[in-house]
């Protein structure tokens, strides 16, 4: 997936602050944070997003989400955190391989939707 940019990185053909990084699993700080805490967990396998996920990659996004929580402690989140996963059009997806955003921070976040 050379125009994937996610697989680019993971290809090392574009830079990343990377945090994580083991046979299957990247995780790098997002470029744009939204927070004082905003990183990325991706599988380097190209997944397009959450909607294409299947049995086939249970083991795969288990071992990345056993990975989640203490990436978070280790960067800062000693308190709790978010993960979000955009997915499709509704959800907003703009970079369309799959990825846990982490967001948090010394103080609560903001609510997750505005009412
Ligand atoms: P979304 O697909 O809407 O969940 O968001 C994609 C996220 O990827 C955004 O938060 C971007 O700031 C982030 N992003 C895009 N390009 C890069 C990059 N080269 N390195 C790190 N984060 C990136
Ligand atoms: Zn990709």
């Amino acid at each position: 997936m050379s125009d994937c940019i996610f697989c680019r990185i993971v290809a090392g053909e574009i830079p990343a602050r990377k945090i994580h990084e083991d046979d299957d699993i990247l995780a790098f700080h997002d470029i744009h944070p939204i927070a004082p805490v905003h990183f990325l967990v991706i599988p380097k396998l190209h997944v397009a997003s959450l909607a294409d996920v299947g049995p086939e990659h249970a083991p795969l996004i288990g071992k990345l989400f056993s990975e989640v929580g203490r990436l978070a402690r280790e960067q800062g989140c000693t308190d709790g955190f978010r993960t979000i996963i955009n997915t499709g059009r509704v959800g907003l997806q703009e970079v369309y391989h799959l990825h846990v955003h982490v967001l948090g921070g010394a103080e609560p976040l903001p609510p997750m939707l505005k009412r």
